[in-house]
C-alpha cells in the first residue's frame, strides 16, 4: 500500500488516530498528516466519548462489585457469635460509636473530607489497640476478631 501522505513510498505503518497508512516518521510528522489528524479528530467525537463512557461504566461496575463483596463479608462478621456477644458490652459500644461519630460528624473533628475523618478515626482505633495510648483489650479483641473474619 502506498503512503497516504507522500503518495510515493510503500507504507509500513498505520496512524492509530486517523488510520492513514504512512511510510516514515518524516511523513508522520509532516504538515499534511497533522491536518488529517485534526480533521479525523473533529469527525469522530462521538466514537471517542462512547469509549470513554464505557470505560467509566466499567470502572463503576468494578467498584460496585467490590462494595457488594464487602457488604457480604461484613454480614458474615455480624453473624459471628463472638462479635455478637462483644457488641453487647457497653464500653465497646461506646468506643465504636465514638469512631462512628468521628467518621460521620465533620463538626467533631473539623475535617470536611471523608478521607481526613477516616484518617482520624483510624488513628483513634490504633490508639485503642494494644500498644496505643488508650490501649483497650476489648477493642483489641474485637478488631482482631473482625480482621480474622475478613481475612
Ligand atoms: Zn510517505
Ligand atoms: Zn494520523
Amino acid at each position: 500500500m502506498l503512503c497516504g501522505i507522500c503518495n510515493t513510498n510503500i507504507s509500513k505503518y498505520r496512524c492509530p488516530k486517523c488510520s492513514v497508512p504512512y511510510c516514515s516518521l518524516s511523513c508522520f510528522k509532516g504538515e499534511k498528516h497533522i491536518q488529517l489528524d485534526n480533521e479525523s479528530g473533529k469527525r469522530q467525537p462521538t466514537t471517542t466519548s462512547t469509549s470513554e463512557e464505557s470505560a467509566v461504566s466499567k470502572e463503576n461496575d468494578i467498584v460496585e462489585q467490590s462494595i457488594d463483596g464487602n457488604v457480604a463479608r461484613f454480614e458474615d462478621v455480624l453473624r459471628d457469635e463472638q462479635i455478637q456477644s462483644m457488641l453487647k458490652i457497653k464500653s465497646l459500644q461506646f468506643h465504636l460509636s465514638t469512631i462512628l461519630r468521628i467518621l460521620n460528624d465533620p463538626q467533631l473533628t473539623n475535617e470536611s473530607t471523608m478521607e481526613g475523618r477516616r484518617e482520624i478515626a483510624n488513628k483513634k482505633l490504633c490508639n485503642l489497640r494494644i500498644g496505643g495510648i488508650e490501649e483497650n483489650e476489648l477493642i483489641e479483641d474485637f478488631v482482631s476478631r473482625v480482621l480474622t473474619l475478613l481475612a
